[in-house]
């Protein structure tokens, strides 16, 4: 549905930037830089776990749009938001969602430039993040030779929503590392400015690795083959897929809103890049995903979320 929606609005909105739409965030060319745009709406009913705090939600509404900034290569400017706000909501509330904003405006040293609100059926936080940048990173722009890596690990807030929806009865030691990620998560923003003068491609994980690999692949063209025993999951995500006989792989793959940075760069590069990150690939001519996988490689499939939907409650 979301696809169709937005087909049907790029056949009556026509391109007229400096950059083609589809990338993390859009981009104008003013004077010698670029201003980087970008605009992620949160939607409580479908977005935010009950264990999330107000705080928590206004924080991560900052995050998942710097995120974008952060895989465009781009240095945070400024952030808007739009709330939209049900009738009689609580006020106190409403206080610490804008606390975490507050928060994540200093953590992120992005100041609030403009907001607006407005009566709606849900709480809805429409955040937009401008920023800029000198060289902006494409998914579109990953060359055969470059390595494929990323930052952080991977798998966790996948992890930590099975410890929720499932009940598991994990060590406190565990589920604070998953929910870390899972509540918690940051934007890779000072990675981001670093990979714009080295990397040839980035993009954010917010879908989901898989998903994200697939999109670097068809946007630049080109073959990626990744080694599933290179890929940085952390033991507690480990220890979650044993209880729950599933494959660490598959999670670690389908986990969105992690907020890493999977980017591409050619290995000359890799020397300067002075942050912890893990070469899980490698680019190469040809179309499609790949995973080598106890010696054999095969094509990747595309996990997602609903991959995992039967994990959710019923309603
Ligand atoms: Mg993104």
């Amino acid at each position: 549905m979301e696809r169709k929606i937005i087909e049907t609005f790029i056949r009556h909105l026509k391109f007229q930037g400096d950059l083609p739409l589809g990338d993390d965030a859009g981009a104008i060319k003013i004077g010698g830089e670029w201003l980087v745009a970008t605009n992620d709406m949160l939607v409580r009913a479908t977005d935010v776990p009950d264990i999330m705090t107000p705080e928590q939600v206004g924080f991560k509404v900052v995050t998942m749009n710097v995120s974008d900034l952060a895989a465009m290569g781009a240095k945070p400017l400024g952030f808007l938001f739009s709330l939209g706000v049900p009738q009689d909501f609580d006020l106190k509330h409403l206080e610490r969602i804008a606390r975490g904003i507050a928060r994540a405006s200093a953590f992120y040293s992005i100041p609030v430039l403009s907001a607006d609100t407005n009566e709606a059926c849900d709480l809805i936080i429409d955040g937009i993040a401008l920023g800029k940048a000198e060289r902006l990173l494409l998914r579109s722009n990953a060359k055969p030779g470059d390595l494929v890596c990323v930052t952080g690990d991977i798998g966790r807030a996948l992890a930590g929503l099975k410890v929720y929806f499932e009940n598991l009865e994990v060590e406190t030691r565990v589920r604070k590392v998953l929910y870390e990620k899972l509540l918690e998560p940051k934007a890779r923003i000072k990675e981001g400015q670093v990979l714009s003068r080295y990397a040839n491609s980035s993009i954010d994980i917010s879908d989901g690795m898989s998903k994200e690999l697939h999109l670097i692949a068809e946007m630049s063209n080109v073959k990626i083959v990744i080694d599933s025993e290179r890929l940085p999951i952390r033991r507690e995500v480990l220890e979650v897929a044993e209880i729950l006989a599933l494959d660490p792989i598959e999670i670690a793959l389908a986990s969105g809103e992690e907020f890493e940075l999977l980017f591409t760069i050619p290995e000359n590069h890799l020397d300067k890049i002075g942050f912890d990150f893990t070469v899980i690939g490698k680019v190469e001519r040809g179309k499609g995903v790949y995973l080598k996988h106890k010696g054999k490689v095969e094509k990747m499939p595309i996990l997602g979320w609903e991959h995992f939907q039967h994990f959710q409650p019923k309603a």
